[in-house]
């Protein structure tokens, strides 16, 4: 069959010439080859850019190398892939030329080049740009012929050598560092643009022997061979640690690579009429919509603004003179040193205020954007969808269905589910606030708050987040290397740097509190000391952050739950519009109960019951019991088979004694049960309640052998010898617990254990009105275990509806955690109401994952790609999805109506979620934390289903 199907292919393909691969596209005024779908093969960085010179919009022209020449790069290796993409470079470099009327790293006019990475997803800060490639002795020369302006050009002259040779020829970037801070101080400057002409010379002298001592090669003059060497490092980039890094946080997967994007310079660093800058549609950590939120600096270059080299001033006067009350400057202070580009560049601020709504009708988002501006002329050099905070996700999602640009559905899909949890998550109380000492006042870079001990080093914060310690991460400014610390760390405090310095940007998007630019912050690394003003914090020391104000205090604050209103309520009530699974909670107490409800909970998935014996008050009425119970059931089995009368009536004797101890202990729990059953049930308000009877072992309520002073109190507080205590404890020694004397093996051990809470359950449903009870059977592998325990629950509830005189209505069913419950899923569901998938039980089973211990080498499997992710975080869909899948057949071929849940840790997370729906399960029982999550994650679900 195959054969014959490509013999028939073939003179069809003979017909048209083989289409030969596509390396470089091309883009600039009318003559852009790519456009924004392309992001795949061009990456978001170059399908923009062509698509923003499409549009009419000023961007210098250049051409973008594809993603799939990224994967030829480590297919075919260096050599390979030049020899393939040769011809087309060098193509696109004459079309270049020509465009710009400059040739490249010759003649007159020189072209210079910057060499930037770009991913289908961006990935700010991961991937390395070389600026000003072309640079050489003649090409200097040429250049400060044409412009007269011999500082500019060794300018771009040090600054090409800094990033080439960092970037591209590996020489630690901090030998450049050391080099500028010295000649510096030697000559008495404090900032890079006072150095005079003769001063960036000697620097670029300097430069020269840093790289030829560091590498033992000459800087390459040949701006070709430069070129090169700049593709290459980019290419390389890909794989760097960073890199990688970043891709594994932020499950970025299923990419070729970077592309590279060769592109005309522009110059922000030619003089007083020129500047770079970064800016955002829209405020990136509200979602206010106020004025354009954006920074710049004049006389710069590529990212000086977010480096925390000088301080950049804002776009808008309305922004400036908001940050400049945010730093206790005058108004007069803020115009002459500090004014915005509105009042510095008025036409081009206008010309870039307009360009800002034109992205946003474009691509229908805030926009993130990248500018300069040369000798007063205005160029657009980067536009991408803003990352933002989650409280900023909601607000533009929401506003832009007002302004018309997107429609509800597009709104619900714009905001991450994840990123909700950020918005659930408390703030200072303000009693508190006001009256705790703060120290300065930073920048508002992510807003939340934070309070915890200090730390200076990302390793420290990471160490000490481990111990379960609150952290605060003090630094200068961050890195890319920095960010496992930033994840550790509950809030982030920058000396330098601005709103979209590295921390600002890093801290946004993962959702966490940050201060950046605090100048008054003196850090002292070697110390381990902050200080400011007169105050000098040591580390350990706690620290509170407001990030929504910036402010920065002394001291532990306390926190409180956020109101859950405005823009978050409105996408809520979209997700409830459209999804069609049903979202319910997993909780033990009244509180979280109240709590899940809050954030729309439907009802209780998962409440589980031995939580409840924990409570000091109880646990001693359940050890109680524990300690005969064996006993019991072993002298009860013994008077049945006593063979005489006399054996019998010497063994029931000695069961007496042992047996009222067992009743009496039941008889204690079933009011501390019905009690905590009636608080659950009126939390809900006839919302439906699947409480799972007894599941854990039994040595789980005792103190172990590693805990020889509980023992102690065990023995006392019951009034036995410790001795009796040990004996037990060994007794219910199980080598295998998970797989041990659990779950409804424990009702069938213990059956007065199941009708006592059997009790308690239908005695609390007759207390409260409207209270939908629904009895789960944990860890059911064979439906006679149901129907054993079913039949004594029926019992009970017949007792009781006789005892009250009352009708009760009490679903009954099982949890499918065992991997034969889920195969002989009919067999069960002609006994069960309902299922309740028990997916961290059922994943250990079906995986033969420990989940106690599998932690050890899961990373591994996930690194190596045996499982795509941890199958304890996300359901593993291949595997344990099947099951599930085979499960809901044949559950629902038994009894159409029965009602499917999920009540494991993957109900709260959003792939899982997706594949419930698509199993059509009815519900996902979630943390009460989570509900807001998978409600909109089951909304998502719905809607990229429908598509
Ligand atoms: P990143 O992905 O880290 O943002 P970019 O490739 O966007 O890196 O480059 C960083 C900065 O370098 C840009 O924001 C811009 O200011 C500057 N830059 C890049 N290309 C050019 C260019 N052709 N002319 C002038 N500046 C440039
Ligand atoms: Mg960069
Ligand atoms: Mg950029």
């Amino acid at each position: 069959m195959a054969k014959k199907a490509s013999a028939a292919a073939k003179p069809a393909l003979a017909k048209t010439a083989p289409k030969k691969a596509k390396y470089v596209y091309f883009f600039g005024a009318e003559q852009s080859e790519g456009n924004g779908s392309m992001k795949l093969l061009l990456g978001g960085k170059g399908a923009n850019l062509a698509d923003m010179a499409s549009i009419g919009l000023p961007v210098p022209p250049g051409f973008t190398i594809t993603t799939e020449a990224c994967a030829k790069y480590y297919e075919i290796g260096e050599k390979a892939l030049h020899t393939l993409i040769e011809k087309e470079i060098e193509a696109a470099l004459a079309k270049l030329e020509k465009a710009t009327g400059k040739t490249f790293g010759a003649g007159e006019n020189p072209l210079l080049v910057s060499v930037r990475s770009g991913a289908a997803v961006s990935m700010p800060g991961m991937m390395d740009t070389v600026l000003n490639l072309g640079l050489n002795p003649a090409t200097v020369a040429a250049m400060i012929k044409r412009t007269n302006n011999p500082r500019f050009v060794w300018d771009s002259y040090r600054r090409f050598m800094q990033m080439f040779g960092s970037v591209v020829m590996g020489v630690d970037h901090h030998h450049f560092e050391y080099e500028l801070s010295h000649l510096k101080k030697a000559v008495g400057v404090k900032l890079d643009n006072e150095l005079s002409v003769e001063h960036l010379q000697e620097l670029v002298e300097r430069y020269e022997h840093v790289v030829e001592h560091s590498t033992g090669k000459k800087f390459p003059d040949c701006a070709r061979a430069q070129l090169r060497a700049g593709i290459n490092a980019v290419f390389g980039s890909w794989n760097n640690p960073r890199a990688h890094k970043y891709r594994e946080m932020y499950d970025i997967r299923g990419l070729l690579g970077t592309a590279v994007n060769v592109q005309a310079m522009v110059f922000g660093n030619s003089g007083s009429n020129s500047a770079t800058g970064v800016a955002f549609t829209r405020d990136p950590s509200t979602g206010d919509n106020r004025y354009f939120y954006g920074e710049y600096l004049i006389n710069a270059q590529g990212e000086d603004v977010v480096a925390g080299i000088r301080t950049p001033q804002q776009i808008t006067v309305l922004g400036s003179r908001e940050w400049a009350k945010s730093q206790g400057f005058s108004e007069q202070t803020r115009r002459t040193n500090f004014p915005a580009l509105e009042e510095a560049m008025p036409k081009v601020f206008k010309q870039l205020d307009t360009i800002r709504r034109t992205l946003e009708k474009h691509y229908r988002d805030m926009q993130d954007i990248e500018f300069t501006i040369e000798d007063g002329k205005l160029y657009m050099l980067q536009t991408r969808n803003g990352k933002r905070t989650a409280a900023a996700a909601v607000r533009i999602a929401t506003d832009l269905v007002k302004e018309k640009l997107i429609d509800e559905k597009t709104a619900v899909l714009r905001v991450d589910p994840l990123s909700l949890d950020q918005l659930l998550h408390p703030v200072f109380v303000k009693s508190a606030e006001a009256k705790a000492q703060r120290l300065t006042v930073g920048l508002p870079a992510s807003p939340g708050a934070a309070t915890g001990r200090i730390v200076f080093t990302a390793h420290d914060a990471e160490k000490k987040a481990k111990q379960n310690e609150s952290v605060i991460l003090v630094r200068l400014e961050t890195s890319p290397e920095d960010i496992a610390g930033m994840v550790a760390a509950k809030g982030i405090l920058t000396a330098r740097g601005g709103m979209t310095s590295h921390a600002a940007v890093v801290a946004r998007g993962m959702g966490k509190c940050c201060v950046s630019g605090a100048g008054d912050v003196l850090i002292d690394y070697q110390k381990k000391t902050m200080t400011v003003g007169k105050e000098v914090l040591k580390e350990g020391d706690w620290l509170s952050l407001n990030g929504s104000i910036g402010a920065v205090y002394k001291g532990e604050i306390n926190t409180i739950m956020p109101k859950l209103t405005g823009p978050f309520a409105q996408i809520m009530e979209l997700s409830d519009k459209y999804r069609k699974l049903r979202v319910r909670t997993n909780a033990d107490t009244p509180h979280d109960a109240a709590v899940a409800v809050n954030f729309g909970a439907e009802g209780i998935g998962l409440c589980r019951t031995e939580h409840m014996f924990f409570d000091a008050d109880r646990i001693l009425s359940f050890r109680r019991l524990i300690l005969v119970a064996e006993t019991v059931k072993r002298l009860q089995d013994e008077v049945a088979l006593a063979a005489t009368d006399g054996d019998k009536a010497r063994l029931e004797d000695e069961l007496k004694q042992p047996l009222a101890q067992y009743n009496q202990a039941l008889a204690e729990l079933l009011p501390l049960q019905r009690k905590d059953f009636e608080g659950i049930f009126k939390a809900l308000k006839g919302r439906p309640c699947t409480i799972r009877f007894l599941d854990p072992p039994l040595h789980e309520f005792l103190p172990g052998k590693d805990n020889p002073t509980g023992q102690g109190e065990m023995a006392k507080a019951l009034g036995v010898d410790v001795k009796t205590i040990q004996r037990i404890v060994d007794d219910l020694h199980e080598f295998n617990p998970m797989l041990g004397h659990r779950g409804c093996r424990l009702g069938i051990t213990y059956p007065e254990v199941t009708a006592m809470q059997a009790r308690a359950v239908a005695e609390a449903a007759v207390k409260v009105n409207g209270a939908k009870a629904e009895i789960m059977i944990p860890l059911v592998g064979d439906v006679k275990e149901l129907a054993l325990q079913k039949a004594i629950v029926l019992d009970i509830i017949a007792a009781v509806e006789r005892e009250k005189n009352v009708k009760l209505d009490i679903a009954i069913g099982t949890m499918i955690e065992v991997p034969r419950a889920a195969i002989t899923a009919d067999d069960i569901a002609k006994e069960a109401d309902f299922f309740s998938f028990g997916t961290n039980d059922l994943t250990q089973m079906a995986c033969g994952f420990s989940r106690d211990d599998a932690g050890k080498f899961l990373k591994d499997y996930v690194a190596k790609g045996i499982y795509d992710y941890d199958p304890f975080q996300v359901i593993d869909a291949n595997g344990v999805g099947r099951l599930l899948k085979h499960a809901v057949e044949l559950g629902r071929g038994a009894k159409p109506g029965i009602k499917l849940g999920i009540c494991g840790e993957h109900g709260g997370d959003p792939k899982s979620i997706a594949l419930c729906h698509t199993l059509g399960l009815t519900y996902v029982s979630c943390s009460p934390y989570r509900v807001p999550i998978a409600r909109l994650a089951a909304a998502q679900a719905a809607l990229k289903a429908s598509k």
